[in-house]
């Protein structure tokens, strides 16, 4: 079995597809960290499509946020209006898969989902320390992670060291590839396919190939300039346009 993973595609159908199209026949199943919605100008296409495609899927903060409106005190006030927007666009019909989707983590035979850690679905692990606790916990040896945008992870090696995951971890002569040792734990982020936050604009995207031992990290081109003009005719605020282009 081969996994595609995705992650925070917030409401951005042009890069799903894009994605999708990329790892045409490359995968088997979808495993998916969540956030679905918020931010981007698609969220009832991206909620269609998503649930079409019958991904095994945690859901988000944004997920649900755009149902419950006091979870929006904790949320930026871009993040709230995008979040408000989102709501008067979305069907009851996807309003209710969104509130039907589980909350992390999802214990699966090969891996973990969660969508922030494995101690909160809204913890954003950005540096080992914080990832350190959810590694100690960890069910499976692989865990799959969204929310911080930011394409990568961590890794505890087998003498307990926790680092991100890069080079060396990551072969030299075959971009994005992580060979997963044996005696090790992984946190493992796809990145976001609709808005990339570690200075890469393309589409982040990832497959986990559990029989030869593999996650590749992979990053596909999309038509920014369509979802920009789109969120720009909804109304959405400039910077959340504006970040698409540079990826942060
Ligand atoms: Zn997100």
């Amino acid at each position: 079995m081969r996994y595609l993973l995705l992650s925070d595609i917030h409401s951005n159908l042009e890069a799903l597809e894009a994605v999708l199209e990329e790892a045409s026949g490359e995968y088997d199943s979808i495993l998916c960290c969540g956030d679905l919605v918020g931010y981007g100008p698609d969220p009832g296409a991206v909620v269609d499509r998503i649930r079409d495609l019958k991904p095994r899927i945690v859901r988000g903060n944004h997920d649900k946020a755009v149902l419950n409106l006091s979870e929006l005190a904790y949320f930026n006030p871009l993040a709230r209006a995008a979040a408000f927007w989102t709501r008067e666009q979305l069907s009851s019909e996807q309003k209710e898969y969104l509130r039907i989707l589980p909350q992390g983590p999802l214990i699966l035979p090969e891996a973990t989902v969660v969508h922030g850690s494995l101690l909160d679905e809204d913890e954003y692990l950005f540096a080992p320390l914080e990832a350190g606790a959810s590694l100690q916990l960890a069910w499976n040896a692989v865990t799959f992670m969204g929310h911080t945008h930011v394409q990568g992870g961590f890794i505890r090696t087998g003498d307990g060291e926790i680092l991100p995951i890069r080079h060396p971890f990551l072969q030299a002569d075959k971009p994005g590839l992580l060979s997963l040792l044996p005696d090790s734990r992984y946190l493992i982020n796809p990145g976001s396919v609709g808005q990339p936050r570690d200075r890469d604009p393309r589409a982040a995207f990832a497959i986990f190939e559990p029989l030869e031992n593999c996650v590749k990290y992979l990053r596909v081109e999309y038509p920014v300039k369509t979802t920009q003009e789109k969120m720009r005719k909804a109304g959405l605020p400039d910077y959340l346009i504006e970040r698409l282009s540079v990826g942060k």
